[in-house]
């Protein structure tokens, strides 16, 4: 059969909006003008002789030529996240934590400083709590929601202030403005993991943050298929620190997985919506439940930080509700914890979130399992403690799955 070659590189014009972004941004089609993205699964990539083998080695001249160094797959979910973002680049990495190991490498050296907020993502807490320590880099853990603590943490030498908004399992929303703010006035970065709101919600790079972390794994991918992760930034920190680094360190994401997270952006925006929508809904119910000691959800006007989650997420509350049951002690809130989950037919019993299909957890004996009582008791993981990541089946469906467990909860004594 002939080929036709097709080259269709038309630029896309600008002011896009996201929606068209998510779905416009990436390759131009390869000569066989595919319209769905084509994967390159390829390690390597043949060269036309060896003096341009050289000088695309050496940086001279674009061109592919070894997947640790970059993959056009890979390229492709780059540029769409970085358009989403409204960032000037983006670097794919294997999962989120290599996206928070990548940075700290890259910017942090022996003698300096890090504040992060004590309710940050967990295994965030270890790499810098303890593994970055042997490297001599110090973290300092402060509250998530008081600026003043953060503003009274700050060193001479601190480099990098690094939050995550809303967080894991209570959804404590941190004003990332006001962070950008104290982090410029002493000449710190500010990086934010914008993994539970995503771009489709929120921008942290439009309100001061130098840096977005994201863990590909969750909504960008959105179905729960691949682990992926990414940075988006300044060329200036992308490509001249970034990508360098992870030429050596090679924590690169797989051409395979960047497909799946390239086509999960394409329905981002309609997801976060949604789930956005069911979870709004479902978390209305569930404070009027009175087996449901109370409520954790962004959307609810019951939140602490209500009014600034919503200007900061675009008016939604995003796609995690976290609950207590009613417990007269400890044991009994876990015992009735573990009987709404049990009761559940529909639901997943599961630890991940940002998939299409509704999960939930136990966070006190699964997430935070490995912080002592008293640690969790600081970080308001109660041992009644529910952690729903909302999907998209029917909310109604949702709400009878969770009805079966609480409408009994009160005969586990
Ligand atoms: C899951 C998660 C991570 C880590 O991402 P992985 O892809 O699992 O490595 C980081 N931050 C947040 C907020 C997460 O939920």
């Amino acid at each position: 059969m002939t080929q036709t070659p097709h080259a269709i590189d038309r630029p896309l014009p600008d002011g896009l909006h996201p929606d068209t972004l998510a779905l416009r941004v990436g390759l131009a089609p390869s000569q066989y003008g595919e319209h769905s993205d084509a994967v390159y699964l390829t390690s390597t990539f043949v060269q036309p002789d060896a003096a341009t083998s050289a000088r695309r080695f050496a940086m001279e001249e674009e061109g592919y030529t070894y997947s640790r160094t970059s993959n056009p797959s890979v390229t492709a979910f780059e540029r769409r996240l970085a358009s989403l973002e409204g960032a000037e680049a983006a670097i794919g990495t294997a999962s989120g934590m290599a996206a928070i190991l990548l940075m700290g490498m890259g910017l942090l050296k022996s003698g300096d400083h890090v504040i992060c907020s004590n309710s940050m993502f967990g295994s965030t807490i270890k790499l810098f709590g303890s593994e970055f320590g042997k490297f001599g880099v110090e973290t300092s853990f402060v509250s998530q929601t008081d600026v003043a603590e953060w503003r009274a943490a700050m060193r001479p030498n601190t480099k990098l202030l690094f939050a995550e908004t809303p967080t894991n399992p209570l959804t404590e929303v941190c004003d990332i403005r006001a962070l950008a703010d104290l982090a410029h006035g002493a000449g710190a970065l500010l990086a934010v993991d914008n993994c539970f709101a995503s771009p489709a919600l929120q921008k942290p790079i439009s309100l001061g943050a130098d840096l977005v972390i994201h863990s590909g794994t969750k909504y960008l991918d959105g179905q729960g298929r691949v682990m992926a992760g990414a940075i988006c930034g300044s060329h200036q920190l992308i490509d001249g620190v970034f990508a360098p680094l992870i030429r050596s360190a090679g924590m690169v994401l797989s051409p395979f997985n960047a497909w799946v997270v390239h086509k999960g952006l394409e329905t981002l925006g309609v997801r976060m919506q949604a789930q956005s929508r069911n979870s709004l809904q479902i978390a209305g119910w569930l404070e009027q439940h009175p087996a449901v000691e109370r409520v954790y959800y962004p959307g609810l006007p019951s939140h602490p930080q209500h009014a600034l989650a919503m200007a900061q997420m675009g008016g939604q509350g995003a796609a995690v509700v976290s609950f207590v049951v009613k417990g007269a002690t400890p044991e009994q809130e876990r015992a009735r914890a573990f009987h709404v989950i049990d009761s559940t037919r529909v639901c997943s019993i599961a630890t991940n979130l940002g998939d299409v299909k509704t999960i939930l957890c136990h966070s006190a004996s699964t997430s935070h399992g490995r912080l002592s009582e008293a640690q969790r008791q600081t970080a308001g993981v109660v041992q009644g403690l529910i952690r729903l990541a909302v999907g998209l089946e029917y909310p109604g469906d949702i709400q009878n799955d969770l009805a079966r467990g609480l409408d009994s909860a009160a005969s586990i004594t």
